[in-house]
């Protein structure tokens, strides 16, 4: 039934290998097993190698967290705050955003990442840390992945998650185009050995012009350091100390005696989107396939959403239920949604220049998110909430998610552990016949649903709408494939 248009090698020792393990490659990793892919994930470092820094995670990724069953565990570690000033950093109160998930999850990103990586594990991923990809050949029944040991290893698909500077996009010779950084950051933690109070004034006086750094303490002594780098270096390297030092010095006059540093790198404001997110059996997500400056915090959540996108899919591929279309949606959906944040972190920048046109427009703007409808707009799209997916002609609600609704006296989302579709049914009367080992059913007549029936994907999008047999059946083989004898 593998409806692939290419041979499969029998052969081949893994399904998928992925090729890093930060929050994309890990996600994937776990999703993928949910249908038992045989997976391996290649990460280049040997210790876990998560820049440290805090990233928020925004409502539809903290949804997708609940649907697998990982929220609690990474509520435990992080901090809550409302899912307000999203957008540029206006200053807005929180929206009714329609989610039980409608806050902003701030953590370090390698808590994140070892969570994730834990759970793909206990899924049955093999995960080899201080193993990088070097080469790819693909021919029509696989891939062969060299790694820089000199070793040699076949798949049946290789997804590039390898980062902004993927060495699987360039093996691959994707166009990444876009706008190189114009601008770059350091960003580091370290001991500050100046007075607390000296500290406190120099930032105060500094606050009145706009300079670029920023001094957090985190207690002890120890501060988070950001400051604008000289210029555009175009290093993977991170920075030294005595480049913090020297740039402190160039832009405030003192370095605060900074030294002792726990973790430094720098960032650009680069603006790329990979031309395409797949060529044959290797596939591009996360920063491999895009990269915009860190405004409204939007990476990690994208490459989360779309290892959520992908896994189903290519699961289906190398289980060979997939419809012959199926692994193409991923790049159809998810590509148009990085294009529209790569715009709305394009405007969140222009919206924070310091020159007398943007602060205009940054005035009119926070005239204008003082009504709710456009405060709501703006802090949905971050949040990603109100993505629809063009599924054709339908209702409204046809290609966006759902809510975690109460349904079979329980959550909708504690139903979506598995990973696989869900069929809702409030007429007791649809069934999901020769597709019930892909899509479960839960028959309700008290569900709190919009529409007699409604069929749920893996990554929680309505993929029909509707009462009649016959419809859902055609749905269920759009998106399931042929129905089992
Ligand atoms: C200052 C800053 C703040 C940010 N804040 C947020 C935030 O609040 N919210 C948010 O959502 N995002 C945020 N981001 C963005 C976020 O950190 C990234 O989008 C995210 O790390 C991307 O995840 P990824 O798994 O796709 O790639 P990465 O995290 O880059 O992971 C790629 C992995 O691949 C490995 N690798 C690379 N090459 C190879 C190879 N050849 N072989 C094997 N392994 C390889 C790397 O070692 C790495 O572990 C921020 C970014 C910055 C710079």
């Amino acid at each position: 039934m593998n409806a692939s248009p290419f041979p499969t090698d029998t052969t081949a020792a893994y399904d998928v290998i992925i090729a890093g393990c930060g929050p994309t490659g890990a996600m994937l990793a776990a999703e993928l097993r949910l249908h038992r892919a045989r997976v391996l994930v290649l990460e280049q470092e040997t210790e876990p190698a998560s820049p440290v820094r805090i990233v928020s995670l925004h409502v539809r990724t903290l949804e997708l967290m609940a649907m697998r069953g990982l929220l609690e565990r990474l509520l435990a570690h992080g901090r809550q705050r409302p899912a307000a000033g999203l957008f540029a950093a206006i200053p807005a109160p929180a929206p009714d955003l329609d989610s039980a998930h409608a806050y902003l999850l701030g953590l370090p990103q390698p808590v994140v990442v070892d969570l994730l990586e834990a759970h793909a594990a206990d899924l049955g991923a093999e995960v080899r840390h201080g193993a990088a990809v070097t080469g790819l050949e693909q021919d029509e029944a696989g891939v062969s992945v060299a790694l820089d040991s000199g070793e040699r290893l076949r798949s049946r698909y290789l997804v590039g998650c390898d980062g902004a500077r993927s060495t699987v996009r360039r093996l691959l010779g994707v166009a990444f185009p876009g706008e190189p950084a114009r601008t770059e950051t350091l960003m580091g933690e370290m001991r500050l050995d100046a007075a607390p109070e000296a500290i406190a004034a120099a930032m105060a006086a500094l606050r009145q012009t706009p300079h670029g750094v920023r001094l957090r303490p985190f207690g002890e002594g120890v501060y988070s350091v950001v400051v604008p780098a000289a210029g555009v270096s175009d290093r993977a390297a991170p920075p030294t100390i005595e480049d913090f030092r020297e740039r402190l010095r160039a832009v405030t006059g003192t370095d605060f005696g900074a030294h002792s540093a726990r973790w430094m790198s720098r960032f650009g404001d680069a603006t790329r989107l990979a031309e395409q997110y797949r060529i044959g059996r290797v596939l591009l997500a996360g920063d491999a396939a895009h990269v915009h400056p860190p405004l409204g915090g939007q990476g990690l959540n994208l490459g989360v959403q779309d290892a959520c996108n992908l896994g189903w899919k290519l699961a289906a591929q190398v289980r060979g239920w997939a419809p012959a279309a199926l692994l193409d949606t991923y790049a159809a959906e998810r590509r148009p949604v990085a294009a529209d944040v790569l715009d709305n972190t394009r405007a969140q920048a222009a919206l924070s220049a310091d020159e007398a046109g943007a602060r205009a427009m940054r005035r009119l703007l926070t005239e204008l998110i003082g009504f709710d409808a456009v405060n709501r707009h703006l802090t949905a799209k971050i949040a990603a909430i109100d993505l629809r997916y063009d599924f054709g002609e339908g209702p409204d609600l046809l290609g966006r998610r759902l809510g975690d609704l109460d349904v079979g006296g329980g959550r909708l989302y504690d139903l979506l552990r598995r990973g696989r579709g869900l069929l809702l049914d409030r007429t007791g009367k649809l069934g999901t016949g020769g597709w019930a080992d892909r899509v479960d059913h839960v028959a309700d007549p008290d569900a709190a649903l919009a529409a007699p029936g409604v069929l749920l994907r893996p990554d929680g999008h309505v993929a029909w709408i509707g009462d009649d047999q016959a419809a859902l059946d055609e749905r269920l083989a759009r998106w399931f494939g042929a129905p089992a004898r």
